[in-house]
């Protein structure tokens, strides 16, 4: 074994520390992705969970300065929350009003929102093109703004968000309306917009942002049929099997993708945030699925 993979092994008193904010936190595959990483490039670095409760969130994130640990990713249900606790944010964290990545310069923390991009950067990999195209995002939650973001970069031309509360979805439309390109526009719509022949005769992708399916058996009605041959249905729950709002979608020989892309997405992004280099590419997704046992 060469020095830098002893290093990567053993734990001494040089090893620096990453972790993941969460509450749950047991389930995260983010530790085995990034230490997957750290592993791949000899860096003498961990990732760790900490389950934080709300309760302890600000306490927990002025410990990453008294602890000297690199930085952390926060996830559910800690992530609008540090965007009212931590004053310097990157312009994308304060659009989605969330950060998902908090960066320790010199014991300033700053916070970061990479699940946008996470998602862009999967969805380009699909080849997936959305410019001048519609995009329907099913859910008015942190995940669906982070969805209609991605799509505004990629230059869609209608967002149509559809939601259990459709005041939530106006919400979300409105905030997200000053942003939109000339000649683009978002509408706020009910579930019943999965079943709007006019609507999903358009959509280049169809997007759940709801965790349907996974606290419900069943994913509301959806008029599959209706969509073009070509439209992409993007689930951002993952799981080892097909999920319930993406199994019709197979069955229809649709193109059909769940969020472990966007899952290594955001974790490639944020390991560069959190290390200052890139992971080897390849391998923090193969780490998860490896996890996913897929
Ligand atoms: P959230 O803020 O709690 O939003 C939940 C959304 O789901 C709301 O729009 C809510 O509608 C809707 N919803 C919940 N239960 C529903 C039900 N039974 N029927 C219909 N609608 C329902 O959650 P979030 O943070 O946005 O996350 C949403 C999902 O995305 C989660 O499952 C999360 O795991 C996933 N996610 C994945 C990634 C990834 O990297 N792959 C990243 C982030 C999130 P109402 O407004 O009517 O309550």
């Amino acid at each position: 074994m060469d020095t830098d993979s002893q290093h990567a092994r053993e734990i001494s008193g040089a090893t620096a520390l990453t972790a993941i904010f969460g509450d749950p936190v047991e389930h995260s595959m983010s530790p085995a992705m990034h230490n997957a990483a750290y592993a791949a490039l000899g860096l003498d670095r961990r990732y760790v969970a900490f389950h934080v409760t709300p309760q302890h969130l600000a306490a927990a994130l002025r410990a990453i300065a008294a602890l000297g640990i690199l930085g952390v990713n926060l996830t559910v249900p800690h992530k609008e929350r540090a965007a009212r606790i931590i004053s310097e944010q990157s312009a994308e964290a304060r659009i989605l009003g969330a950060i998902n990545c908090v960066i320790n310069r010199r014991g300033i923390l700053v916070g970061d929102n990479t699940d946008a991009r996470g998602l862009e950067r999967d969805l380009r990999s699909r080849k997936l093109d959305l410019s001048g195209r519609l995009v329907l995002v099913i859910g008015a939650g942190g995940a669906a703004a982070a969805a209609v973001l991605c799509a505004i970069r990629m230059r869609a031309a209608t967002i149509a968000i559809s939601n259990r509360t459709v005041s939530r979805a106006a919400l979300l439309a409105r905030r997200f309306a000053p942003m939109l390109r000339r000649r683009s526009r978002i509408e706020a719509h009910g579930l019943d917009a999965l079943e709007n022949a006019a609507i999903l005769a358009d959509a280049a992708c169809v997007i759940n942002a709801t965790p349907m399916g996974l606290t419900t058996r069943r994913f509301a009605p959806l008029d599959y049929a209706a969509t073009p041959r070509e439209c992409l249905f993007y689930d951002l729950l993952y799981a080892a099997e097909p999920t319930a709002f993406l199994k019709p979608a197979l069955g229809r020989a649709r193109p059909a993708a769940d969020g472990a892309g966007m899952l290594v997405g955001q974790g490639e992004l944020a390991f560069e945030l959190l290390n200052g280099k890139a992971p080897p590419p390849g391998v923090m997704e193969h780490a998860l699925r490896a996890r996913l046992g897929r």
